[in-house]
């Protein structure tokens, strides 16, 4: 226990957890969130999505093994489906590759988790962690750095529109792409914008998933299809057991509203792009549409300052890496704050946070270039290029050596 405490502006999936994963070692935080957090009553497993309506992550196995190791995994778990294959492929190409959890020596590649659910038992933990204090309708107006301390400025929205002050050793700023913490410390940003659009929805389909997860490249663009666990308690039993997945559909900007209006021509367009590998989609929830541009901050950084999650580094989530990432990030955080901690030393000491940003920059540095890779790789339509990627994933599919490899990286097990 210590009385140093962490200032954390943001309070999403990477916030929250990151507040948890400190908590976890005896650090306290005061975590600020600019909306207000929905009231969430006694347990009741019917408040899960419906069917066809959910958001979905793909948590990797080192993800999983975090929320393990916090004592959160058990609380997840009953709204996660595992992923025990994987299948890669091109449509009208002859590459393709797969990966098998028994050939790996593995008990999964990961799992797939319905947002909703991850959010609302990462708000109830945080609620009841007597080491975190959540503040949420606040926002922050003014970061002022003292040699031994970061005091905030922060607009309170209860009503009347206060102004109040709070004092912690250390700020981790996890308020999303568009920071704002980023903006008052005046650190830069590089931007890439794809062009591209994330389409996200539920379909239902007449084969059942089998916990196959299958990523398809098709000239309409990038499609993941992930397995995602059944329902139950919403009092809707009207379904085939194992046969509803996950759609991520990357298409190009302007391109998008044809996919969230209609839902035949959506099936219709996905079947042709997917083939029938896994029998025919039958039925199809509310999609979203998420516009894809890259964001990365030039220090992560400042002071007594730390630039965390999507406000760190916003990817293209074709590779289902983002939040996986910001979860490593997170975690090497909150273990060298605690090793500062046993030491009695100050855990906003800047030497600390440099050598955090710095031990973190490999793993950073390789995830970004798999995921521009994999989105500009498989989106060329130069015919050398599209031979060369499909020779590419034969080679992978044959060659001994390199799947073990890939797979380690690609479960975040390596960094
Ligand atoms: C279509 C899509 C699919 C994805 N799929 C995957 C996947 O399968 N696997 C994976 O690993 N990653 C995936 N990702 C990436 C993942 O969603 C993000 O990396 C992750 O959500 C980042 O979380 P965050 O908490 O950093 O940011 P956010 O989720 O943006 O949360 C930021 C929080 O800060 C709050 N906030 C904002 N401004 C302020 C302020 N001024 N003051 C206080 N609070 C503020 C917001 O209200 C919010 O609660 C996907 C992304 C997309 C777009």
């Amino acid at each position: 226990m210590t009385d140093q405490q962490v200032l954390i502006v943001g309070g999403g999936h990477v916030g929250l957890s990151f507040a948890l994963l400190l908590a976890h070692h005896g650090i306290a935080s005061t975590l600020l969130e600019k909306n207000s957090y929905p009231e969430i009553g006694p347990e009741n497993d019917r408040s899960r999505s419906h069917y066809l309506d959910s958001r979905n992550t793909a948590l990797s196995r080192r993800t999983v093994q975090i929320y393990q190791e916090i004592g959160l995994w058990s609380e997840l778990q009953s709204h996660a489906c595992r992923i025990d294959a994987v299948q890669i492929s091109e449509q009208g190409s002859f590459g393709k590759a797969q990966l098998n959890k028994k050939d790996e020596r593995v008990e999964s590649f990961g799992q797939v988790m319905e947002n909703a659910w991850l959010g609302r038992k990462l708000l109830l933990a945080a609620q009841n962690e007597p080491l975190i204090t959540i503040i949420d309708n606040a926002e922050v107006v003014t970061i002022g750095q003292q040699s031994d301390s970061v005091t905030l400025t922060f607009s309170y929205y209860n009503g009347s529109e206060d102004e109040q002050q709070l004092q912690g050793s250390v700020l981790v700023a996890c308020d999303g792409r568009d920071s704002n913490i980023r903006q008052l410390l005046d650190i830069g940003i590089s931007t890439y914008d794809y062009q591209q659009t994330a389409i996200v929805g539920v379909v239902e389909t007449s084969m059942p998933h089998e916990h196959t997860a299958i990523e398809r490249f098709s000239p309409a663009g990038p499609l993941a299809v992930l397995p995602l666990t059944d329902p139950d308690g919403d009092g809707n039993d009207d379904y085939q057991k194992g046969h509803r997945r996950s759609v991520v559909w990357v298409c190009p900007t302007g391109e998008e509203q044809q996919y969230l209006e209609d839902d035949v021509h959506f099936l219709a367009t996905l079947q042709q792009a997917f083939g029938e590998r896994a029998g025919k989609f039958t039925a199809a929830g509310r999609r979203g549409a998420y516009p894809l541009t890259r964001v990365l901050a030039k220090s992560q950084v400042d002071g007594r300052c730390v630039i965390m999650g999507n406000a760190a580094h916003t990817l293209h989530p074709v590779a289902g890496q983002g939040f996986n990432l910001c979860m490593r990030d997170a975690h090497v955080l909150a273990q060298m704050m605690s090793t500062q901690v046993m030491k009695g030393a100050d855990i906003g000491d800047i030497s600390l946070l440099k050598r955090y940003a710095k031990s973190r920059q490999t793993d950073q540095k390789r995830v970004i270039r798999f995921c521009d890779a994999v989105v500009h790789g498989f989106t060329h339509p130069n015919p050398a290029i599209k031979l060369a990627r499909n020779v590419a994933l034969v080679a992978f599919d044959k060659l001994p050596n390199i799947k073990p490899l890939v797979a380690t990286y690609a479960m975040g097990l390596k960094s």
